[in-house]
C-alpha cells in the first residue's frame, strides 16, 4: 500500500485547521502523487538531494518544506522553489537564504528549528541560541529582507514516555507564546510545527498548528 487512504481521512478530520505536512522522506514519486490525488499538497522532505530530484517529477502546485537539517552549501538548490524551510538554526544559514532569495527575488518563509529533545543528537538552536538571534541580533534580522520568520520548529525526544514528550512541547509553547508577546518589526511567530505520527496527538493538545506525518500516511519506513 502506497498511502493508506483511510488513516490519512482520519487524521485530516482529525485535525481540522492544523496544517498537516505529509513527510514523504524515502517515499516514491507514486506515493506522493496518489496523496495529491486525494488533495493534498503540503509535503515535507529532510534532504536536499532527494527533494531536488522528486519535485521536478511532480505537479507544480505542490508546497514544499523543507524539515531536514540544512548545511548553507545547499541552500541555493532549495530557494528557486520552496514553500517553507523549517529547520533553520543558525545566523549564518539565515543570511545564506537571504542571498540566495535576493538573486531569485523571493521572499522565503522560514520556521526556527529549537532544540527541545533530551537527546544530544537533535539539531536545533537551544533557548540562549533563540535568546542571541531574536533580541541581540536584532539589527541582522533587519537587514534580512527577503525571509521572514514565521514560527518555530521542534522534535520532541523520541521516547514512550509521553509525559516527558509533552514537557518538551509545552516548553516550546511557552517560549513561542513568550517571544509573540514583544512586539517587534522583525517576526510575527504563528506557526508552531510540533508534533510527528507518535506524537502528534499530544503536541495538537499542547498547542500545535502544524504537524509532519509520515510513517501513519505512507505506511511503515
Ligand atoms: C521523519 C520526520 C518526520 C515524520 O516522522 P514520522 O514518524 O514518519 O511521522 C517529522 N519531522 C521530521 C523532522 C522528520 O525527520
Amino acid at each position: 500500500m502506497l498511502v493508506d487512504a483511510t488513516k490519512y481521512q482520519q487524521i485530516t478530520d482529525e485535525l481540522k485547521d492544523i496544517t498537516l505536512v505529509a513527510v514523504s522522506k524515502a517515499k516514491s514519486i507514486e506515493a506522493i502523487n496518489k496523496l495529491y490525488e486525494l488533495g493534498h499538497r503540503d509535503f515535507g522532505e529532510n534532504y536536499v538531494q532527494e527533494l531536488v530530484e522528486k519535485q521536478t517529477h511532480l505537479p507544480k502546485d505542490i508546497r514544499w518544506h523543507f524539515i531536514g537539517h540544512l548545511q548553507s552549501n545547499k541552500v541555493k538548490q532549495i530557494v528557486p522553489f520552496i514553500h517553507l524551510i523549517q529547520s533553520v538554526d543558525s545566523l549564518k544559514v539565515l543570511k545564506e537564504i537571504e542571498k540566495q532569495a535576493k538573486k531569485h527575488n523571493r521572499v522565503i518563509n522560514i520556521l526556527l528549528q529549537v532544540h527541545i529533545a533530551r537527546e544530544e543528537s537533535k539539531f536545533g538552536l537551544d533557548e540562549n541560541e533563540l535568546h542571541e538571534l531574536l533580541n541581540t541580533n536584532l539589527n541582522e534580522l533587519d537587514k534580512l529582507r527577503n525571509i521572514t520568520i514565521k514560527g518555530l520548529m521542534g522534535i520532541a525526544s523520541f521516547s514512550e514516555n509521553i509525559e516527558l514528550v509533552r514537557k518538551e512541547f509545552r516548553m516550546l509553547k511557552e517560549i513561542f507564546d513568550q517571544y509573540n508577546q514583544q512586539p517587534t518589526t522583525n517576526y510575527k511567530l504563528e506557526s508552531l510545527s510540533i508534533g510527528m505520527s507518535n506524537d502528534y496527538k499530544v503536541a495538537v493538545e499542547e498547542g500545535s498548528n502544524m504537524v509532519r506525518i509520515g510513517s501513519l500516511i505512507f505506511g511503515n519506513r
